[in-house]
């Protein structure tokens, strides 16, 4: 494990030396793979879903919403498998109309609210949103944030194992009333291009994520809608830089699967 730890210093160093034409995000997943295993990730995402539990979160236990998110899960995972192999991906359906919201802990388990279900326009939205949280798993986003959120030293103190109370602590400071710690920006607008990427890469408008940020800025001040929103800013130029991505990577797809969206709120009780 020692010189693992070495290996991250130096891949985190070449990122700090380096300049112009360096993948930084490339260098701070390679760090974070090196900080947080693939089972550490796992276990993080163990506690979380243990503390879900324990607050009394409402699973949904619909058999037709979710065979619904089962089937479209499963497409985009086959996409993120090519990027990142090896996730033990779970998915659950959160029983919670009121609250629009979806979130992706470490190790791979994505959680998605009924709220978002009902909010979204097409399935191409609830596509793009849910591959945007397949985007941070991928990418790493939890660990990368544990180290700006608590230190290089504590991190490789967990990775040498050196404290295995951390993990604990760290799966608690993942959790604030079962919201995920907020990402920053350039990892939000990171997942952005994964979740369009996804979404045309198993044929459905990559413009989903963008029209559904478009939708919830013009109902802000909604409580329901300010979950998602407040680890989510959906601003204008958000918005622009997702369709900008879309066009300069080329990325085509067309299905928005608005009647099979349908027939799933009908489902949860919409008229
Ligand atoms: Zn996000």
């Amino acid at each position: 494990m020692k010189s693992a730890l070495g290996i991250a210093f130096l891949v985190l160093s070449s990122a700090c030396t380096t300049t112009g034409g360096f993948n930084r995000s490339a260098a701070e997943q390679g760090v974070a793979q090196v900080l947080v295993s693939d089972d550490q990730e796992f276990q993080l995402g163990l506690q979380v879903h243990e503390q879900l539990k324990k607050e009394n979160t409402k699973f949904s236990e619909n058999a037709q919403v979710g065979i619904y998110v089962e089937q479209l899960a499963k497409k985009l995972i086959a996409q993120a498998n090519k990027d990142r192999p090896g996730v033990t991906w779970q998915y659950y359906v959160i029983d919670d109309p009121a609250t629009v919201n979806a979130f992706a802990t470490p190790g791979g388990r994505i959680y998605v609210y009924t709220g978002l279900l009902l909010a979204a326009e097409n399935e191409a939205e609830v596509v793009g949103v849910l591959g945007h949280e397949l985007g941070h798993v991928v990418a790493r986003h939890s660990a990368r944030q544990l180290v700006a959120a608590k230190g290089l030293d504590v991190v490789a103190g967990m990775a040498l194992g050196k404290d295995a109370g951390q993990i604990a602590s760290l799966a608690a400071a993942l959790t604030g009333k079962g919201a995920m710690l907020a990402y920053g920006r350039g990892m939000e607008l990171e997942a952005d291009e994964y979740g369009a990427r996804y979404s045309s890469g198993i044929g459905y408008d990559p413009h989903g994520i963008a029209s559904f940020f478009q939708k919830l800025a013009a109902k802000q001040g909604d409580p329901g809608i300010m979950v998602w929103l407040s680890t989510h800013p959906a601003s204008s130029e958000r918005v622009e830089k997702i369709n900008a991505y879309i066009t300069a990577a080329g990325l085509g797809g067309t299905n928005l699967g608005a009647a099979e969206l349908k027939t799933i709120q009908k489902a949860l009780g919409a008229k």
